[in-house]
């Protein structure tokens, strides 16, 4: 059984004070839904504040990002001792930061082995781009971040490790994929490259996200899916009503 998996990436949204609101809104909601894995993923600048707010709480903060390196002469970047003194979890790899930050499979495979070198728990981000799905290079394209970002991982780091299917069409877009389409993504071309990879248990022990326009309408036709074990949620997770509504269709 994979446990469902929420986690809110509030990109570069909410000052100190409006965070320090947010959460105190969403708190009491995502507290009771322990059944479930809940992760917040404020801007750095938020971090220590909402760490102090989670403290004696189960639900937990991850990084929106980290560098490789563990200190030194990388003028704005933040490494991944720092980033652990707050968090459980670091999104790595996503779109934007692929799109507007030139990251790579490269880079981001020095990011998850960063991260797990440190005790951090990476959420590796993947997906086509709306030409690339257009062009039939779905398949490839996942193929080739799966293989990049896993790079030199042991199969003993895996169960650290969470997927985010995130198609790239469908991020901040409203045009979320159907949970059938994801679902087909997940089921046909990622756990089989995981499969390929490390072994069919290990690809069915993996959790799996989708990620992209889910709203509390949508929510649940994701979570009702065979091979997708929660979501990551982006413009929906700044609003605390609407973060935990979609939290307790992961729970039902
Ligand atoms: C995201 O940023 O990972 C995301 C899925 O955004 P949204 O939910 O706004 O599409």
């Amino acid at each position: 059984m994979r446990k469902p998996f929420i986690a809110g990436n509030w990109k570069m949204n909410q000052t100190r004070a409006s965070a320090h609101e947010l959460i105190t809104q969403m708190l009491p909601g995502l507290v009771e839904l322990n059944t479930i894995d809940r992760v917040i993923c404020p801007p750095f600048m938020s971090l220590a504040p909402a760490a102090a707010l989670l403290a004696g709480t189960d639900v937990k903060l991850g990084a929106q990002n980290l560098f490789w390196e563990d200190a030194g002469a990388y003028t704005g970047e933040v490494s991944p001792l720092m980033v652990k003194e707050f968090c459980d979890y670091v999104i790595i790899g996503h779109s934007e930061r692929r799109t507007y930050f030139g990251e790579t499979n490269e880079s981001v495979n020095k990011k998850m082995k960063a991260a797990l070198s440190h005790g951090l728990l990476p959420i590796l981000c993947i997906g086509e781009t709306l030409a690339e799905k257009e062009a039939n290079k779905t398949a490839e394209v996942l193929i080739t971040q799966v293989h990049g970002g896993l790079y030199e991982i042991s199969r003993d780091s895996l169960d650290k490790v969470v997927i985010a299917y995130e198609p790239v069409w469908a991020i901040g877009t409203g045009r979320a994929a159907s949970g059938e389409e994801a679902n087909a993504v997940v089921n046909v071309i990622i756990r089989p490259t995981l499969a390929e990879l490390y072994g069919e248990i290990a690809a069915q022990e993996m959790r799996v996200l989708y990620g992209g326009s889910v709203s509390s309408k949508n929510a649940g036709e994701f979570f009702s899916q065979s091979d997708i074990d929660g979501a990551l949620i982006g413009g929906a997770s700044l609003k605390a009503e609407e973060f935990v509504n979609i939290a307790r269709s992961a729970a039902k």
